[in-house]
């Protein structure tokens, strides 16, 4: 039996595949949150570069991957596809288990797939500074590499409860070359505003997006970039899935179920994407499900309706499955799942019943990151650990119902920097997280009043 797949360089896919083109309901647009009209491109030209807007709004189903940006994928594309042996061996089920192993890549984690091509085209149409945000650490890492890769300038907005916990993650940005500032910061009206409510604001990942979507809007050399939730950053992670569909053919193999940890929907949409295009083009049957923590349950407890991606309102309105743009998840461990909302695009695959939605709690989450680790010598993120516990669930129930299956997952990172994570967990420092009511309802009635009349 094959450990490890690998796939030659020349067999890197040419393109991203848009899932937009094959999506039976189509997503509806964003919204103006003054007038409720859909926004045009006019809307978004101060934040993003044109080429991006066009990806943004594209119903074509492949759009090309360009040499420049291919030439730096490979530093560390196309990705290992492992058979979990050791896993499989353990867990004693009627499964075959893969997963795909994003942990190689310059910060450790998917992220760098969509950072590359973002900071391109931003070079292309000449834009001096990029500006961002980033909790974990994770996107902030990423992105940092890419600007240095084409000379741009970074600022890193950084959730300050992270920029405490986290000083890593903090200096591997500043070794690519980036600013980083712990938000809420007092450069901006947003941070000021928090910061005049609550001087100990530990932030979150909504207010960081409003300083950094600020600072971009007030200078024509700048501009912003988002890690996660837009359609073309969903776009550009199916580089993940199509590569797995690759090597699953060299396997002789192909999934029944797909699996990710979903934060605001890119690493899913990156795995699961492809292999979708099966059910929705070719018949197929291949289950992919979402899995996201207990305490930030969007797709499980929250509601489809128009949201700000942010905290300040600076966003267009977004439909989407939320939790309230003011909801504050509490402090878990796996930061790049904390975020309110799930992109659009999932969104609307799980209102049509495309895609499943799993919350798992994170005591679950982490054993099953230390079992994976013992089993398989590869250190989880915490964010990836919600795929694994999904994955020995799906295996679980296999063995009780007598239903073999083939499972892929992503493993979107790894744990290196998050080894005070573990630290707590081994120190019986971290509990599970019991979402409430209250915390749904008290979030969403001003949200209520953002709907666009029918
Ligand atoms: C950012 C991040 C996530 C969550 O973001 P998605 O857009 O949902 O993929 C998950 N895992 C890791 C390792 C991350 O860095």
């Amino acid at each position: 039996m094959t450990k490890k797949i690998f796939l030659n360089e020349s067999e890197m896919p040419r393109q991203w595949y848009n899932i937009v083109a094959d999506m039976p309901n189509k997503p509806l647009p964003p919204l103006h949150p003054g007038t409720k009209q859909p926004v045009g491109p006019e809307d978004l030209a101060p934040l993003f570069p044109m080429e991006l807007i066009k990806q943004e709004v594209s119903a074509d189903r492949y759009v090309d991957i360009p040499d420049q940006v291919r030439d730096i994928y490979r530093i560390w594309r196309p990705s290992p596809l492992f058979r979990a042996t050791g896993l499989e061996k353990l867990l004693d089920a009627p499964v075959k288990i893969y997963y795909k192993y994003e942990g190689v890549s310059p910060s450790g984690s998917h992220k760098p797939n969509t950072a590359v091509p973002q900071a391109y085209y931003n070079m292309q149409e000449g834009v001096k500074k990029i500006t961002t945000e980033t909790g974990a650490g994770q996107w902030g890492t990423a992105l940092s590499f890419a600007c240095q890769q084409f000379g741009i300038e970074c600022d890193v907005y950084m959730v300050k409860i992270s920029y405490d916990q986290k000083p890593y993650r903090k200096i591997m940005m500043n070794t690519f070359g980036a600013n980083v500032y712990a938000s809420p910061s007092n450069r901006t009206q947003a941070g000021r505003n928090i910061l005049a409510q609550d001087p100990n604001s530990t932030g979150s990942l909504g207010i960081a997006i409003s300083e950094a979507i600020e600072m971009a809007a007030q200078d024509p050399h700048t501009k912003y970039a988002l890690g996660s939730v837009l359609n073309h950053v969903l776009m550009h992670q199916t580089i993940i899935g199509q590569e797995a569909e690759k090597q699953l053919e060299i396997a002789g193999d192909f999934p029944d179920v797909v699996i990710a940890p979903l934060g605001g929907g890119s690493n899913f949409a990156g795995i699961a994407f492809p292999f979708l295009r099966h059910n929705l083009m070719h018949g197929k049957n291949v289950r992919a499900v979402a899995v996201e923590p207990a305490s930030c349950p969007k797709l499980t407890k929250g509601k489809f309706m128009y949201d700000f991606g942010d905290t300040a309102g600076y966003t267009p309105l977004l439909p989407m499955y939320t939790l309230g743009h003011n909801f504050r998840p509490a402090a878990i461990h796996a930061g790049g799942l904390r975020y309110h909302g799930a992109s659009v695009l999932c969104s609307q695959l799980l209102k049509d019943g495309l895609i499943e939605a799993q919350a798992l709690q994170q005591l679950e989450c982490f054993e099953a990151g230390v079992t994976f680790a013992k089993a398989e010598g590869i250190i989880p993120a915490p964010e990836a650990t919600h795929a694994i516990a999904q994955v020995i669930r799906e295996a679980n129930m296999a063995k009780l119902e007598g239903k073999p299956r083939t499972i892929l997952f992503n493993m979107c990172g790894h744990g290196f920097v998050d080894m005070q994570a573990y630290a707590d967990y081994f120190d019986g420092k971290l509990n599970n997280h019991e979402f409430t009511e209250e915390e749904l309802f008290g979030n969403l009635p001003e949200i209520d009043a953002l709907q666009p009349t029918a």
